[in-house]
């Protein structure tokens, strides 16, 4: 990229589209629209954008204004981004059920995240968005609705796509729909300049309320009054609320659509696998159920066709779902097999090598040091003391562990800049070689007792030893004690002592 961007916001958009070089049936040409080249890594970015300018343009949102949106994960996730850029505060109301990592991206950009119970639905972080957004005086986004949705997706999707297939334009253009504004953005503009692309629209087989034709009810603010009677639960995140929304019904009902094509949710899973290991494509769940529907069109369709899909967001999202779920953690048997193919760095097998803290006599540290520990292991003000490494995983769990437990503890960090500007912290490893008869860190005392390394001071808990420890040194926890320490172990090492 040879421009220079004065906001990220200006980045969103203009995402690629690749043809299947594998994937594609003998015969048909299928070409992928990579929504995941947007900043936030969906096609939401598009509508984040698009929304908040619309309302700043005509007035509707105000400098500072909070803004509140109901949502799946990926609009939340980029209107984060627009409201962090220019500085709306962003309250984002989701079903506990769409995947932590959702939410944690919100965080981690500076929206609030409030969850509502699965059991409400769709249509329940809805409501509650639109109570919230009444009742604090909040800017609503209203996705399901937001004509800026749609227009959105006429003035920039649609456009890199006619500009990418020329004159004819692909024969087919595949798509799911959640809010319907990509559907009907992008079929509007299709139908008007186009006319010989067929529109293909998606659904989750088990939940087929467009194919059923049972119209959705509405309020009279254009929210969905109820459930839709067919909604089942589905994995396409981010697909087919139990509703079907005013924008996905405007494209039905001005005649935008060609063909519903119903979708398996395992085949969906399969093929979001599939873009990934064959075309290295790395996509949602709806990437692979788009290309499910689309390879289903390829059955019918004539030689030499060009199918266009829509491939929604990145697959980074989705670790903690079914998605993932048969991609191991461990090494399996194939893997330990190349592992033990050669000597070097094997589990299990004693190393050639003599232990370097066996080989490694202790070494005399300079009067300083001693002092240092000393005075630190015997301070009356503060039994509990860690000799520590800034960003060591066993301190960073020792550390937590014990806020959690609620115990006031000195952590001296041995690497940190002022301890190492005058030797001072390797000094104190030495003496503390030289002390316990070990060389690894954290090393932990309580109450002038050496206690051992993160490992033992866990385990102490667990044995239900350390809080009598404490006492003896005048220390109370004041949180919770019956905390199962080991868990706060680093999840590899978990892993390992658990095989
Ligand atoms: N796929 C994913 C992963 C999504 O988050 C969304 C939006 N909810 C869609 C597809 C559908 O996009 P639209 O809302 O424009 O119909």
């Amino acid at each position: 990229m040879s421009d220079i961007y004065t906001s990220i916001l200006d980045t969103i958009g203009n995402t690629p589209i690749v043809r299947l070089a594998r994937l594609s049936p003998a015969g048909i040409e299928l070409y992928a629209k990579l929504e995941a080249f947007n900043p936030l890594g969906s096609v939401k970015d598009r509508l984040a954008l698009g929304v908040i300018e619309a309302a700043e343009r005509d007035g509707r949102l105000k400098p500072g204004q909070t803004v509140i949106e109901a949502t799946s994960g990926n609009t939340g996730i980029g209107l984060a981004m627009v409201c962090a850029r220019k500085g709306y505060p962003l309250v984002i109301v989701m079903a506990e059920s769409f995947s932590v990592e959702r939410r944690k991206l919100m965080r981690f950009l500076g929206a609030q995240v409030v969850l509502t119970p699965a059991s409400e639905k769709g249509t329940g972080m809805v409501e509650k968005a639109r109570e919230l957004a009444a009742t604090h005086g909040w800017f609503w986004t209203r996705q399901f609705e937001n004509e800026a949705n749609a227009d959105i997706h006429s003035r920039t999707t649609a456009r890199e796509i006619l500009k990418a297939f020329g004159e004819t334009g692909p024969d087919y253009f595949v798509t799911g729909a959640g809010t319907g504004g990509t559907l009907k953005g992008i079929a509007r503009v299709l139908r008007a300049e186009r006319p010989a692309t067929q529109i293909v629209v998606a659904e989750p087989e088990n939940t087929p309320m467009l194919a059923s034709g049972i119209r959705q009810q509405y309020k009279s603010d254009g929210t969905p009054a109820e459930s839709h009677p067919l909604f089942r639960p589905h994995p396409m995140m981010g697909w087919a609320p139990d509703f079907i929304p005013q924008l996905t019904a405007d494209a039905i009902d001005t005649g935008l659509i060609d063909v519903i094509q119903p979708v398996g949710g395992s085949e969906s899973l399969r093929l979001a696998r599939e873009l990934a290991r064959q075309e290295g494509i790395f996509c949602g769940i709806t990437g692979g159920a788009t290309l499910a529907a689309a390879l289903e069109v390829a059955k019918t369709a004539q030689q030499g066709s060009r199918i266009l899909f829509m491939v929604p967001d990145t697959g980074e999202r989705y670790l903690s779902t079914p998605l993932f779920e048969s991609i191991e953690q461990e090494m399996n048997a194939a893997e330990k097999e190349i592992s033990n193919s050669t000597p070097l760095c094997r589990f299990g097998v004693p190393t050639s090598q003599p232990a370097v803290a066996a080989a490694v006599a202790i070494e005399p540290a300079p009067d300083s040091a001693r002092d240092f520990v000393e005075q630190a292991i015997k301070d009356p003000e503060q039994p509990v003391v860690m000799f520590a490494l800034e960003w060591c995983e066993f301190c960073w769990a020792a550390r937590r562990f014990l806020r959690d437990l609620g115990v006031a503890f000195r952590s001296v960090d041995l690497d940190s800049v002022p301890m190492q500007a005058n030797g001072l912290g390797g000094d104190i490893r030495k003496v503390l070689h030289s002390v316990t008869g070990q060389r690894t860190i954290p090393q932990i005392f309580i109450g002038g007792a050496h206690i051992g390394g993160a490992v033992d001071l866990l385990d102490l808990h667990d044995r239900g030893e350390l809080v009598t420890l404490l006492g003896k040194a005048g220390v109370a926890p004041a949180g919770d004690p019956t905390i199962t320490a080991r868990s706060y172990l680093p999840k590899w090492l978990a892993a390992r002592s658990a095989t």
